[in-house]
């Protein structure tokens, strides 16, 4: 297949370097999302003329690249995120990492960078779980953030593909999401002049290059009061994205239908692992009609009128989900009543997934490592 790789590295081959200077951990509670890290990371290189060198785990360090490295001119770079939950039964357990894995290989072939198999690497990543497990936070709602990056290393500034690329893995603890232990609905805003993603471009893809362009119409939306923003795409100003978050509108439908909705992955969307896994559990439970399929802010704004809009939330693994509030429509404030009667249905994947997550559900999505 497309995603096939010639070659790989072994997890039989890792070399293990182990820390000598172990650090003080942070205390829990105060926890900034990705500014505490673990005492290892997993390197692993490879060149075209040597293919993939032997995966190492070492004590984390600064890299140090050539100047004219590819990521650092033309943005060669993609990265993955996912979580290590330490559950009920002290069992340490990764959501779908298969899944990340899919993704990432997609994205790697999509930037020119090497594949490799993607089991040799989840069993590397269990590895340095494992090696730093006292950083998995005992609490059941918090957790280990797992960030495999990939980067082209080619000295050279031509634009071309990468013949060395650079593929690592850095660890971090983070707290909860929703700080005061409830819901909290988010407020958007509904951008009209910037855009995310495109057809034809690379959206669906977690290219580095996809990210860092936000943050400046981000900054634009919190001035404006609103915390985050919804991404719209084209004339009829379709939704595809909240923040770096997948949607899902919950209502009654144009034929008087309960539906859950989702964007279709139409390559202006990042296919997420919890839209996966929210769809599926919707169309196992059988409850309503579950839809891959586009809306308009004028539609969702019609259905916001006539009450027809139940819940609206932002899925991914940072939050799992969360709740929308509020939208900012060419000036118009939309109230969405996402928790008027407690966010049933998003309160309900909320607990299911950190069930899951937390073991206190066996399920076929938990890799314990
Ligand atoms: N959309 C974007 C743009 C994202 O960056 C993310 C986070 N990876 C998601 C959606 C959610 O994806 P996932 O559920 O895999 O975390």
């Amino acid at each position: 297949s497309f995603t096939s790789p010639a070659s790989t590295f072994k997890y039989a081959d890792l070399q293990v370097q182990k820390s000598t200077n172990l650090k003080e951990k942070p205390d829990p509670d105060t926890l900034i999302f990705g500014k505490n890290f673990t005492d290892h990371m997993l390197t692993i290189e490879w060149s075209s003329t040597e293919g993939w060198h032997a995966p190492k785990i070492s004590p984390f360090a600064n890299l140090s690249l050539h100047p004219a490295s590819s990521v650092f001119h033309y943005a060669v770079e993609l990265y993955e995120g996912l979580k290590a939950y330490r559950g009920v039964d002290g069992s340490v357990r990764v959501f779908r990492p298969y899944e990340n894995m899919k993704r990432m290989l997609n994205t790697a072939a999509r930037a020119t960078l090497p594949l490799f198999d993607s089991a040799e690497l989840v069993q590397c990543i269990a590895h340095l779980v494992n090696l730093d497990i006292d950083w998995v936070p005992p609490s059941t709602t918090s957790s280990l953030y797992i960030r495999p990056t990939f980067i082209g290393i080619e000295p050279s500034l031509g634009i071309n593909n990468s013949n060395k690329a650079l593929l690592f893995v850095i660890l971090c603890p983070v707290g909860p999401y929703f700080k005061t232990g409830t819901f909290s609905p988010v407020s958007l805003y509904a951008d009209t002049a910037n855009v995310r993603a495109w057809k034809g471009g690379v959206g669906n893809f977690k290219l580095g290059s996809n990210y860092g362009p936000t943050i400046h119409p981000q900054k634009a939306a919190e001035k404006m009061g609103c915390q985050q923003i919804l991404w719209l795409y084209g004339e009829d100003h379709y939704l595809t994205e909240v923040g770096t978050m997948n949607i899902f509108i919950l209502w009654e439908n144009e034929n008087g239908e309960k539906e859950l909705l989702s964007p279709p992955l139409d390559g202006t969307i990042l296919p997420g692992i919890t839209r996966k896994s929210l769809l599926e559990l919707g169309e196992e439970w059988g409850e309503f009609k579950v839809s891959e399929r586009p809306i308009t802010m004028p539609q969702l704004a019609t259905a916001l009128r006539q009450n027809k809009v139940h819940e609206m939330f932002g899925a991914g693994t940072a939050c799992v989900v969360c709740p929308v509030g509020s939208i900012l429509y060419q000036g118009e404030q939309f109230e969405v009543p996402t928790m008027k009667d407690g966010g049933k249905l998003c309160s309900r994947f909320y607990q299911t997934l950190m069930d899951i997550q937390y073991g206190r559900m066996e399920h076929r999505w938990s890799y314990t490592v």
